[in-house]
């Protein structure tokens, strides 16, 4: 038997797991919100390739980065591209951004996307290889921290309305191409000393990366005395930061500052961000993003400021409260006893859907206790019930699943009662 590949899964309809993290309403619950959300903050919707020319994201996300370096779906395609299956969409989307000249239209661009990243991780609880993310991006001339503050403020409205609760904002600045190398310089001297202490990734790092050996769990307590970037921004780089923190003051939302969050992508600049859940165990950051000045040059396109976020859409669902109903299930299910009210009822069908009912049949003239059965298993509301002897006397049966109260109704009285409900 063919399974599906370690570590990627399928999402499925409440019917057939039992497992509520791959429930697929429960996916387009959270997507729902935040299209709402988009709709409000004046985003729109931008959709690009699952793959892209591998250079984009060596480029993009950073040679260097654990992304890049150990965790990318790359070929070689049969003319010779070297082809990759998205991580992340920052960087595509602002190639997209490049590409189409958005900038030329607007001075600011205000995106979202949704869809499937993929990254070759360990996979364990809340971490796939294929994984979905909601995405925005900000893109133009301004970098005022006023964005930021904005941004965190859609993304608490979407935790609300999810009814996710239990979080934490931590939020750092890591410095700009001012302040940085004196920063990296920094970190390199006080590092070198207890580099024979540090686990081989943060020793590659100490080469590469510097700034990630702040990132390490295993190393954190051997790093805990370092200097804090905060202490080394330079004098627009804090400014920046503290108009950041007032504006999130100013909307009353809570946050910690956390010095050692230097995000996973060598593109971000300035404000970094992420929002953990205390419930969601080892793999706990719902979200996470940040100012990407920069990115644009890099990728070829005009000096452009950045700012945007990933939520993890497979971990939202996760943190979803358990009771959350499935609007998508079929709210009557008609059982027929008969060659007449089958045709009957295969016409009333017609009608119910037209008015917008979800409803369901099937054709294998069953009994009505088989009828009933697969009925309770579809979950639905109520039985629409229609035997000859009723259509006879122009009756139809409604039976109530839960409290099995039953009803009789003629045709008019069962479309004005669905109608009344919409
Ligand atoms: P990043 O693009 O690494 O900043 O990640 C943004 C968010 O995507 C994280 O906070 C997670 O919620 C989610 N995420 C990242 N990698 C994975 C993965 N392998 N599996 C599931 N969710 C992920």
């Amino acid at each position: 038997m063919i399974k599906t590949v370690k570590y990627t899964r399928d999402i499925l309809p409440e019917e057939f797991t039992n497992d509520l993290s791959a429930q697929s309403h429960r996916f387009q619950h959270v997507e729902a919100v935040a299209r709402e959300a988009f709709r409000r903050y004046g985003y729109r919707e931008i959709r690009t390739p699952i793959f892209e020319h591998t250079e984009l994201f060596a480029r993009g996300v950073g040679q260097e980065t654990d992304i890049v370096s150990k965790e990318m779906y790359s070929w070689t395609d049969v003319n010779n591209d070297r082809l990759t299956l998205r991580p992340e969409n920052t960087a595509p989307v602002i190639r997209s951004y490049i590409e189409h000249k958005m900038w030329a239209s607007s001075d600011l661009v205000k995106l979202f996307y949704i869809g499937p990243m993929f990254r070759r991780e360990r996979g364990q609880k809340g971490r796939f290889r294929q994984f979905y993310q909601i995405g925005v991006e900000v893109l133009g001339k301004s970098d005022n921290p006023a964005i930021e503050a904005e941004v965190i403020e859609m993304i608490y409205w979407i935790l609300d309305e999810l009814k996710i609760s239990d979080t934490e904002l931590l939020v750092n600045s890591v410095g700009c191409p001012a302040c940085r190398p004196q920063f990296n310089e920094t970190l390199r001297r006080e590092l070198a000393p207890l580099l024979r202490e540090l686990c081989a990734d943060c020793n590659r790092r100490y080469e590469t990366n510097i700034l990630r050996v702040l990132d390490c769990k295993q190393d954190a307590e051997r790093t805990a005395q370092l200097t804090p970037i905060l202490d080394l921004l330079c004098r627009e780089c804090n400014l920046h930061f503290l108009q950041f923190r007032s504006y999130l003051d100013h909307k009353g939302i809570p946050y910690r500052v956390e010095p050692r969050l230097v995000r996973g992508l060598d593109y971000y600049t300035r404000t970094a961000f992420e929002v953990t859940s205390r419930t969601l165990g080892a793999q706990s950051a719902l979200l996470g993003g940040g100012r990407y000045d920069g990115l644009s040059e890099t990728l070829g396109g005009p000096p452009t400021k950045g700012f945007g976020f990933a939520l993890g859409l497979d971990r939202f669902v996760m943190s979803l409260p358990h009771d959350l109903a499935d609007p998508s299930r079929p709210e009557l299910y008609i059982a027929y006893l008969g060659e007449r009210a089958f045709a009957y009822a295969m016409t009333l069908i017609s009608k119910l859907r037209r008015q917008g009912i979800a409803c369901v049949m099937d054709f294998e003239q069953r009994s009505l206790r088989s009828a009933m059965k697969l009925a309770d298993k579809l979950k639905v509301a109520k039985v629409l019930i229609v035997g000859d002897n009723e259509l006879d006397q122009g009756q139809l049966i409604l039976r109530d699943m839960r409290s099995g109260e039953q009803q009789l109704l003629t045709e008019d009285e069962l479309l004005r009662f669905f109608h009344g409900q919409k």
